[in-house]
């Protein structure tokens, strides 16, 4: 047995085997052949498993996520079937005599470059589908197919690094918990894990990587961090009572559900979920939150190879707002940029990505995509109660001139006789300094304010989320985020809005207390935290 120290970012207990998360083969070597035929047949091969595989994810997303967002599946196999595409492979194959593989990722690079040189957004996006169909191609030729083509057992999926691109992609049904070598606990791909439930811990080491197999026999403890990797039967005795003890928590935990979120002395306060896809309304609504707080609407963007249409995005959102069922959604548009890359955006390299181009930015000065996502979310506002959220917001001049395209979009649908509602709520995220220092200017401008405690954090104590090195620096419960939190919060109620935490600290129990002093009027958590938080509440008096 052996065991590795990383850091837990999600409280729970797995016992499995272990999966090494395979990425895309980048570099393809260049390999002579003398039967080329031989290769041709193996590339035709590889192409026929593509082209079921595609088959099989297009039904799995049919039922999951409807066939708008399903048919770029169709569109990729009827990609690998591309006369031009396959003959360039079979020529390179034949003229240079080379392995399969190479020729297929010449051919990739090739018909890429010619799809970013064209000026129509569309055409220009098939780049990142072109990549990814041959990508697949590769990985069938290579037998490394990724994102998670493992068996049907669950298991631990174990990587240098996820980004939140793959975690999402993985099949959820399947992971027992994540383990990764790198990586930070206020990344998106920690956010992920809790929202999924999953056991997780970060930073185990490049020596835990080196060491595992495939198929090895684990335990992860997500409460301390601590890996062991082939348990003697002593400890698996331990970890398998400590995972009943904390499933019986979690089982007492659900006695809560239907219960108010008051504490002793009669404040209430309202406890909603974050969610990052329509598939996580289920655990929204088993964990009985009252409503979703934050809908990162930038992991629809993660999961499309290309822009997701206005009519993708409205049926999302429209799906999420009648699950509900009339309780408030809220849903931030995009926030892309720093941690979070789309190939499709051709986002720049950056020196500072989190203080680059992202989120609001990006709406900003490509009206085209902010517009397309606020005529989805206001086509959608009639099916429940809605409100839209803002991100990375610094200055009232931003504020100004998202209401004013708002107004527009507005003006527009009722040009055009389509409905919205006119109850939609407005808020912005306060999630740089300068948003709380100027919160008495922002406040009246919106209906509420909901403070991204991630962010907040970064730009105040000056430490990158994404750098596991500077961990030991960031102090969570630091005064001058909760100073400014504390500032918003005066500022939000004197000039009528109300205020929300969307951030990872809203789930801090330390801190609900002090939260509930400066009058935060919601927290919306991971869905696996509500009932915790209920719990908290109702065990705090204020009279006190
Ligand atoms: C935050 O910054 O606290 C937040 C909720 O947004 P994200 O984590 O998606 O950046
Ligand atoms: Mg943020």
């Amino acid at each position: 047995m052996k065991s590795y120290q990383g850091k837990g970012v999600y409280g729970a207990i797995a016992i499995g085997k272990i999966s090494l998360f395979k990425k895309p083969e980048t570099a393809v070597k260049r390999v002579r052949v003398d039967d080329t035929d031989g290769e041709k047949s193996r590339f035709e091969q590889a192409k026929a498993e593509s082209l079921s595989q595609l088959q099989e994810i297009y039904d799995k997303a049919l039922k999951e996520v409807g066939e708008a967002n399903a048919a770029i599946f169709e569109i990729h196999q009827m990609m690998l079937d591309d006369e031009d595409y396959n003959d360039s492979i079979n020529n390179i194959i034949e003229t240079q005599s080379v392995n399969a593989e190479y020729a297929v990722a010449v051919t990739a690079d090739n018909f890429a470059e010619m799809f970013s040189s064209m000026d129509d957004a569309y055409m220009k996006a098939r780049a990142a589908d072109v990549r990814d169909i041959s990508n697949r191609i590769i990985g069938n030729l290579t037998g490394e197919i990724s994102n998670g083509n493992f068996s049907d057992e669950k298991v631990i999926i174990c990587a240098s690094d996820l980004a939140p691109s793959e975690t999402v992609s993985l099949d959820k049904d399947r992971v027992l918990a994540f383990v990764t070598a790198h990586g930070s606990s206020n990344s998106h791909t920690a956010i992920l894990a809790r929202n999924m439930n999953i056991p997780a811990i970060i930073g185990a080491g490049d020596d835990f990587l080196n060491d595992i197999k495939d198929g090895c026999k684990a335990i992860v403890d997500g409460f301390t961090g601590e890996i062991f990797v082939e348990p003697d039967d002593v400890i698996c005795k331990k970890y398998l009572e400590k995972q009943q003890a904390d499933e019986e928590k979690k089982r007492l935990l659900q006695e809560l559900k239907g219960k108010e979120n008051i504490t002793l002395d009669g404040r209430k306060i309202n406890i909603y979920a974050n969610i990052g896809s329509v598939g996580d309304i289920g655990k929204v609504l088993a964990n009985d939150a009252g409503g979703i707080g934050l809908f990162r609407s930038e992991f629809l963007y993660l999961e499309n190879s290309d822009f997701p249409t206005e009519e993708q995005q409205f049926t999302a959102y429209k799906k999420v707002l009648e699950s509900m069922a009339g309780k408030k959604v809220i849903i931030r548009t995009l926030d892309i940029g720093a941690d979070k890359r789309c190939d499709y955006f051709n986002l720049k390299k950056e020196e500072n990505p989190a203080l680059g181009y992202r989120a609001i930015r990006i709406c900003l000065t490509r009206p085209d995509i902010f517009r397309t996502q606020l005529r989805a979310l206001y086509r959608a506002s009639v099916y429940g109660s809605l409100g839209i959220m803002f991100p990375m917001i610094t200055s009232v001049s931003e504020v100004e001139k998202i209401l004013g395209i708002c107004n527009a979009v507005k003006a527009e649908l009722k040009a055009e006789g389509i409905e919205y509602s006119e109850k939609t709520e407005l808020g912005i995220m306060i999630e740089t300094p300068a948003a709380a220092v100027i919160s008495d200017k922002l406040a009246p401008m919106v209906d509420f304010f909901s403070v991204g405690t991630n962010d907040l954090t970064q730009y105040t104590l000056a430490c990158d989320r994404q750098n596991p090195d500077i961990e030991q620096f960031v102090d969570v419960h630091h005064e001058a985020v909760l100073r400014l939190i504390e500032i918003s919060a005066e500022n939000a109620h004197k000039h009528g809005a109300w205020i929300g935490i969307c951030g990872e600290l809203g789930a801090d129990t330390e801190l609900t207390e002090r939260f509930l002093r400066m009058g935060i009027d919601e927290l919306s958590v991971s869905p696996s935290f509500v009932l915790k938080i209920r719990d908290a509440v109702r065990n705090i008096d204020l009279s006190k």
